[in-house]
Order: C-alpha cells, then sequence, then structure tokens
C-alpha cells in the first residue's frame, strides 16, 4: 500500500526540485521544497485517480457529486501524507535532504475556501466519502481569494486578503480541455422545428468554466477522489478587431465578468446579503458543474435518460440550488425530453442538505435579478413553481399553506422551497434541527411528502481532527484499544470506557494534555507574543463570531468572575484562562463591537494585580483550520453555549470531545446527541430547552426584569456599558441586551434568561476540575463515545439512506 519508502521519496523530491526549479536540496527554499513535497504526492494520487475512475467506468457505478460553495480544506501536506501512509518517510526524508519538516509544513498556506463550519464539514466528507471508496466529486469555485485573514489592530478586527494561491496552487491540476462554457443574460428566441418547441439563449455573455482539479487521498486504500474547482476566463480576448465589428463592447463585459466571478469569497456566515455577483458565482459554478457531469456521462452511457440511476447530486445548503432547472434545461433543451420526463429524472437526482434555520439566512432571490441574468432558467423556475403550487393547493386547498411552500412569491425566488419540490431528499444536520424542520420550518410540506425528511447528524473527519493532530492521544488510544483499529472503525474508541477508572491511564492522559497545552502556549507565545500559563483551565470558545452563538454571554461570565475577584481575591482557587477566536463577517457591524469588547475585557484584566495567575482573557487572531488543529489538542473546556434551536449541529463541539475536552453547553445541536451518550454526569449542561425559548418568546420575554431581579447581572451590564481602562463605552450592546435596536428585539438571544445557569455550570466546571480523578475520568469517557461523531458514520447513512451507493 506504502508507495514510498524514506529513501525512494527522497529520490523523488530530489528529481521534483530539480525538474521543476532547475536546483539541487542544498540550493532549494523551504517554499520550493513545499512545493516539491506536493508535486510528489499529487503525482502519485493522480496516478491513482486515473485508475479509480476507469475503475468506476468499467464497473458504470453511480457517482456522487458533491456541490458546495465552500470547500474549508486548510493544509493538504501533512494530511495527503498522512492518508498515503507516508507521513514519518516524509519527515524523514525532508530532514535527510537538510530541511525541518514542521517548517515545510508551517509554509503552507490554509486553503480557506470557505468561511466556517459548513465549508470544512464539506471537506471533512471529501476525505469520508474517499476512504470508504464511494466514486465521488467534490465541486465548488477556485476563489483566488479565500476567507481574509484577521489582525487585530488597537482591539479592533482588520480584514486582511488571503493570496492563497501562490502556494496553495502545488496542489492544483489544471483541466483547461475539460472546459465549459456557462451563459448569462441575452435574449431568448423560439421556434418550431421537427413537432418541438426549441428554445435558444442568444446574445448572452458567455464565460468559460476550467477546471481545476485537487486530487483527494482517503486513508487506507487506493482509491482517490478529485474536488473540481473552476476557475473563470474569458470567452472572447478582447481585440481592437472586435471593434469594427461592433462587439468590442461585449467582449469587454465578458472579460469584465471572467476577472470577478471567481475572485473572492463571500465572507458571510449563516447570512443572505443577496448580491448579484453572488448569484453569478452560484449559477457559474451550477451550470459548469451539471454541464461537465451531463458531459460524462453522456460519453459512458450515450443517453441521459438513466441520468438518475448512474448520479447523486447533494448540495450544501441552498447555494447551489440551481442545479434543478440547470438539469432541467439540458434536459428539455440539449438531450429533447419532454417536461415530464426531464422532471422525473431531476427530482430522482438531486438531495438538498438543510444547514440553519435562521430567517436571515434563508436565500431569497429578487425574480427580477433571476430573470434578466438567467432568462432560461427563470422560465424553467415559473414552470416548476406553477406546478407545485397547483400540487400543493390540491393537497391542502389552504391558502396559508400555499403562500408557506411557494416557490414564487412577492418578487422572490425562495431557494428552500425549491429544492424541497425539486429533490428526492431534504436532511437537517442533527437530531434537534431535523425535527425542528419537520414540526415548524418545513412542516406543510413533510405534511404532503414526510419520506422526503430525513436526519443525518454530521460528522468530522477524525483521523485529520484526533489521530493527525494529537500524537501523543492517538498513541495511548492505540496502546488500550490494541492498534489503529479506531482509524477505520471509530466505533473502537468505545474501548476506553473501560479504562476510565485506571489511574494510570488517567495520569498519561493528564500528562498528554499538559503537553499539548505547553505546546500551544509556546506556538501562541511566538505567533502572537502571549503568555499562556500552562496550569490555567484552557477554556475555550472558538467559532464565526455570531450573536445566536452568543460570545457575549461567555464575556458576561468572565465579567462577573472579574468582579467577584476584586471583592474577593481568593474567590478563584484554579487559574483560569478563556480563549477566543472568531472571524466576524466584515459588515456584521454588531459581531465586530463584540470582538473588540473580548479585546477591551483582556486588556483590563492583563492590568489589573488582583487577576495574575487567577484571570486571563486572550483572542486568538485569525481562527483558521490550521490554528483550530493546534488548539483542539489542547483545551480542556468547550464552550458550546448557542441558544437552544438555533446552531443546526456545529462540529466544533465535535473536535473538541474528541481531544478530551468537557463541554459546558446547551441542549442545541449535536450536543443533545453528546448528552444521549455522556449523560449528565460527563458534561456541563445549563439553560432554556429549544421548547421552552419557543415558549418564552411567545409568552413576551422582558430582559429588564431580570436586569432588575439580578444584582450579580445588574453589575456585569453596568460594567459592560460603562467600559474598561481603554476608554471604550459598551453603551450600544448594553442597550440592545435590555431594550433592543436596530429593528432585532431586546436580547433577542436570551443571554439574560440563561446567565444565572450559565454561571453555575461554569462553577460546576471549575470545581470539578479541582478533581483531578474525576476530570480524567470524564474526559476519557468524552474520548471514548466520541466515535458516533466520526464522518465516516455521517457520509455511510448518506450513501445507506439517501445517495443509495455501495461503501466500504
Ligand atoms: C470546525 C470549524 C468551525 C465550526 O465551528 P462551530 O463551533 O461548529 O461553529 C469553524 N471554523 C473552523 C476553522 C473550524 O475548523
Amino acid at each position: 500500500m506504502t508507495p514510498f519508502t524514506t529513501k525512494t521519496l527522497e529520490e523523488a523530491l530530489t528529481a521534483k526540485l530539480m525538474l521543476n526549479f532547475g536546483k539541487a536540496p542544498d540550493e532549494a527554499t523551504d517554499q520550493e521544497m513545499m512545493k516539491a513535497s506536493a508535486l510528489v504526492l499529487r503525482d502519485v494520487m493522480a496516478i491513482r485517480g486515473v485508475e479509480s475512475h476507469k475503475k468506476a467506468r468499467r464497473e458504470q457505478q453511480k457517482q456522487v457529486h458533491y456541490l458546495s460553495l465552500e470547500f474549508l480544506m486548510g493544509r493538504s501536506l501533512m494530511k495527503n501524507a498522512y492518508n498515503l501512509e507516508v507521513l514519518p518517510q516524509l519527515k524523514e526524508a525532508l530532514e535527510h535532504l537538510g530541511f525541518k519538516a514542521a517548517d515545510i509544513f508551517e509554509l503552507e498556506p490554509d486553503a480557506g475556501l470557505g468561511n466556517g463550519g459548513l465549508g470544512r464539514l464539506a471537506a471533512c466528507y471529501l476525505d469520508s466519502m474517499t476512504t470508504l471508496e464511494i466514486p465521488a466529486t467534490g465541486y465548488s469555485i477556485c476563489y483566488e481569494l479565500g476567507i481574509f485573514k484577521q489582525k487585530i489592530v488597537e482591539g479592533q478586527q482588520v480584514e486582511l486578503p488571503d493570496d492563497w494561491k501562490n502556494l496553495g496552487a502545488a496542489w492544483l491540476l489544471p483541466k483547461p480541455e475539460e472546459a465549459q462554457e456557462v451563459r448569462f443574460g441575452g435574449t431568448l428566441r423560439e421556434f418550431w422545428d421537427d413537432g418541438h418547441l426549441h428554445i435558444v439563449n442568444e446574445n448572452a455573455i458567455t464565460v468559460q468554466a476550467i477546471p481545476c482539479d485537487m486530487v483527494v487521498a482517503g486513508y487506507g486504500t487506493k482509491h482517490v477522489n478529485t474536488l473540481r474547482l473552476w476557475d473563470a476566463r474569458a470567452s472572447h480576448p478582447v481585440d481592437m478587431a472586435l471593434f469594427s465589428r461592433g462587439e468590442y463592447l461585449k467582449a469587454a463585459e465578458e472579460e469584465a465578468m471572467a476577472k470577478t466571478i471567481a475572485r473572492i469569497l463571500y465572507p458571510e456566515d449563516n447570512h443572505y446579503e443577496g448580491k448579484s455577483l453572488r448569484l453569478k458565482q452560484q449559477y457559474f459554478f451550477v451550470s459548469a458543474t451539471v454541464q461537465s457531469i451531463a458531459r460524462n456521462h453522456l460519453e459512458t452511457y450515450g443517453t441521459l435518460k438513466n441520468f438518475h440511476e448512474k448520479n447523486v447530486i447533494q448540495i450544501n445548503d441552498t447555494h447551489p440550488t440551481l442545479v434543478i432547472p440547470e438539469l432541467m434545461r439540458i434536459f428539455i433543451d440539449e438531450a429533447g425530453m419532454s417536461w415530464d420526463e426531464a422532471w422525473d429524472i431531476t427530482r430522482q437526482s438531486v438531495a438538498y442538505t438543510n444547514h440553519t434555520v435562521l430567517a436571515e439566512a434563508l436565500e431569497r432571490w429578487p425574480q427580477s435579478l433571476v430573470e434578466t441574468l438567467l432568462p432560461r432558467i427563470w422560465q424553467i423556475i415559473q414552470e416548476i413553481s406553477a406546478r407545485w403550487q397547483k400540487k400543493v393547493e390540491e393537497f391542502y386547498h389552504d391558502p396559508t399553506k400555499t403562500k408557506k411552500m411557494a416557490i414564487l412569491w412577492d418578487g422572490e425566488v425562495r431557494m428552500a422551497n425549491l429544492c424541497i419540490a425539486g429533490g428526492i431528499a431534504v436532511n437537517g444536520v442533527s437530531g434537534l434541527h431535523s425535527d425542528i424542520l419537520k414540526k415548524d420550518v418545513f412542516k406543510e410540506a413533510c405534511g404532503m411528502e414526510p419520506w422526503k425528511f430525513q436526519n443525518v447528524t454530521n460528522g468530522i473527519d477524525h483521523r485529520r481532527w484526533l489521530s493527525e493532530i494529537n500524537p501523543g492521544l492517538d498513541g495511548l488510544i492505540r496502546d488500550l484499544t490494541g492498534g489503529d483499529e479506531y482509524l477505520t472503525h471509530p466505533a473502537a474508541l468505545r474501548k476506553l470506557d473501560d479504562y476510565a477508572d485506571d489511574k494510570t491511564v488517567q495520569a498519561r492522559l493528564a500528562a498528554i494534555k499538559r503537553k499539548n497545552k505547553e505546546d500551544f502556549a509556546a506556538y501562541a507565545k511566538k505567533t502572537q507574543g502571549v503568555v499562556l500559563n500552562p496550569d490555567a483551565i484552557f477554556d475555550v470558545q472558538v467559532k464565526r463570531l455570531h450573536e445566536y452563538k452568543r460570545q457575549l454571554l461567555n464575556v458576561l461570565h468572565i465579567i462577573s468572575l472579574y468582579q467577584k475577584l476584586q471583592e474577593d481575591p481568593n474567590a478563584i482557587t484554579h487559574p483560569h484562562t478563556f480563549l477566543f477566536g472568531a472571524k466576524a463577517a466584515p459588515g456584521y457591524a454588531v459581531a465586530k463591537r463584540i470582538i473588540r469588547l473580548i479585546n477591551s475585557l483582556a486588556d483590563e484584566i492583563d492590568h489589573n494585580p488582583i487577576c495574575k495567575d487567577k484571570l486571563q482573557v486572550v483572542f486568538l487572531e485569525n481562527y483558521r483550520v490550521s490554528l483550530a488543529e493546534r488548539l483542539m489538542p489542547a483545551s480542556e473546556v468547550s464552550q458550546q453555549i448557542s441558544t437552544a434551536g438555533k446552531e443546526a449541529s456545529g462540529t466544533g463541539n465535535m473536535k473538541f470531545m474528541m481531544n478530551g475536552a468537557l463541554t459546558v453547553g446547551t441542549l442545541d445541536g449535536a450536543n443533545v446527541e453528546m448528552h444521549e451518550v455522556l449523560g449528565d454526569e460527563n458534561m456541563f449542561l445549563f439553560g432554556l430547552h429549544a421548547d421552552e425559548v419557543e415558549r418564552l418568546k411567545k409568552e413576551g420575554y422582558v430582559p429588564q426584569r431580570l436586569y432588575n431581579r439580578d444584582p450579580v447581572l445588574q453589575n456585569c451590564l453596568n460594567a459592560l456599558r460603562k467600559g474598561f481602562r481603554d476608554g471604550v463605552s459598551y453603551e450600544d450592546l448594553y442597550q440592545r441586551l435590555l431594550f433592543g435596536a436596530g429593528g432585532s428585539p431586546a436580547d433577542e438571544y436570551l443571554l439574560l434568561a440563561d446567565f444565572a445557569s450559565y454561571c453555575q455550570a461554569e462553577q460546576r466546571m471549575a470545581e470539578t476540575y479541582g478533581n483531578a480523578e474525576r476530570w480524567n475520568r470524564m474526559s476519557i469517557h468524552n474520548i471514548a463515545r466520541s466515535g458516533i461523531f466520526a464522518a465516516d458514520r455521517a457520509v455511510a447513512e448518506y450513501a445507506d439512506n439517501i445517495w443509495h451507493v455501495p461503501h466500504k
């Protein structure tokens, strides 16, 4: 299975350096060596990719196509070496050639083609699909700039462009011969021929979509899959000859479109912006993808009539919804099918994953924009909508339900309803979230077609998020479970449960965590200049900054601890370090204010001698996959404190649990399933449940009453209002919590309602930390029971229940 020994790898690296850069190893820079390493591994994977592809064709296997506007891949060098089982050999070969392996790995930029959980999920699933030997392809856009780099300047977030392709492109294999043409705008001309109505799109702006393929290796298999990233090029280079023919302007327009379309990833997470460039990106990516799938299918089968038997398209949220009308367009306009036949095949080919119930995240495109940008797609959506509406009316005879389920309403195209109408399956991403979809958000659709609605609880690539990044813990697990079985059978982690009371195992786990904390402290010192106390509790909240995720609740609790400490310097018995990491969408003013607040509070606490060796707050700059990989193994407390009912699943929660951190959390998203396997005794639950949140909101929630009743809360809010030693007042956040602002109600996410309960949970946590034996036992149970959150389990469920494809 292993494609290299240390020696053959050294030879391959040397040859690659000479061929590509004209240099011997002792002349090459770290950058050149990083690229050479990527190219050597890419070569092996590309060869295996050809084999995987041939096999899928020969055996006429059903193909999975995973469409996502985001793939948050992070770094690939260590991951690919790990999956190819040559990581030790690569490290050795690099050292033999005079390089520091750690420096080479550290040089690789993150491929940050995503915002957060949704994009990272796609990356984890690609790994599992490959490891489970499912013939699958991921599709996205080859953004020139990924998610912005975050700097903190005077306490505030500053965004810098993420120019990742300089080094990151070493993994990409451009395939210009497989380019597709995507059409925008223009006019439709209809004519009858041969008894058929034909529709052609004339005078359209066309853009070339060029595939840049990233090969992905699975673990313990020679199977290889591809992530196909579409880059944009102008179809007609602008030249003066066009001028005289009156085509100059159109060519210039095409060039402008091609230049902007793949330029940048939109940095909003869980938020719909409605920008026309975003719709262009969506159609560009969808049209290129569907054309490429259809072309490959035709090459193998010579017909599209069996398309649904040999292909399934999974769409990650509604962003790729246009696959539905695009498939219809190809089946009808290009393959000459009737509407009914085309609809039958389309509906059986597409499945939709919902990722949020937040109203502000639901995509509703203006009809006028769709009509001018995509005239033929608009016609098809109108027809789908009319037929769907008729079906709904005949089923319910209820205008309010017709309105709720409508695809076109009030001048908008509702993408989620289009997905429900045009797909074979709709799934939520945790048990609670899927229940909310069925009972609330999509209640009417579920009443009409209950068989479509499913749950697949999210999962993470446990090889990356445990084995690869936490070698100490990986070693302990191998010792206790008798080898590496858990890498391909994550349920084997359960065996650790038997050692929960074993003092020597507890001590080994504690030593591993201690070492990881020291390593992280050294990294934080080197990169950010902060000094972390490895004796302190590492209490961590890292995720996108969003009001529903309630970083502000964490802050309020820290303020309460700070005030307690002023009254009684012995109020904190064990040093406690709160670590935050979060990017805010550049246009999300409140989120940016919360980042500034965290930094103001960190500064205040830093300058108060009472807090020394007791309380510390640190904001970690530029939270991203490679930072998460360093942080998870060092974390002890995982903050998962969203308002119940708002976090669809969460995946950060799973990464922490797998690395032995204990959760302080609400019964939200996948925390509910964590609680099912852990029980009350192995996590620190607090707060209102999802149904209680709904009830409280219905009854009328008045946060001022809590303010008036609870002096601790009152003092915290007053301190927030006044601000800290840097002189910045947070009156605006105070107003938002007590009275509401800018159209949002007072304390929309119920921070005040959960405050007392949260403080108690943190207190239980700190007391438990004081009992090392108890803490380590809980930590072992957490690791042991985290196997259900492996992406392998989630992908197997998709394969069995939605895609109907075989897997390893
Ligand atoms: C896992 C991950 C997330 C998702 O975190 P949640 O806590 O589930 O929101 C976001 N960003 C990065 C970089 C991640 O690795």
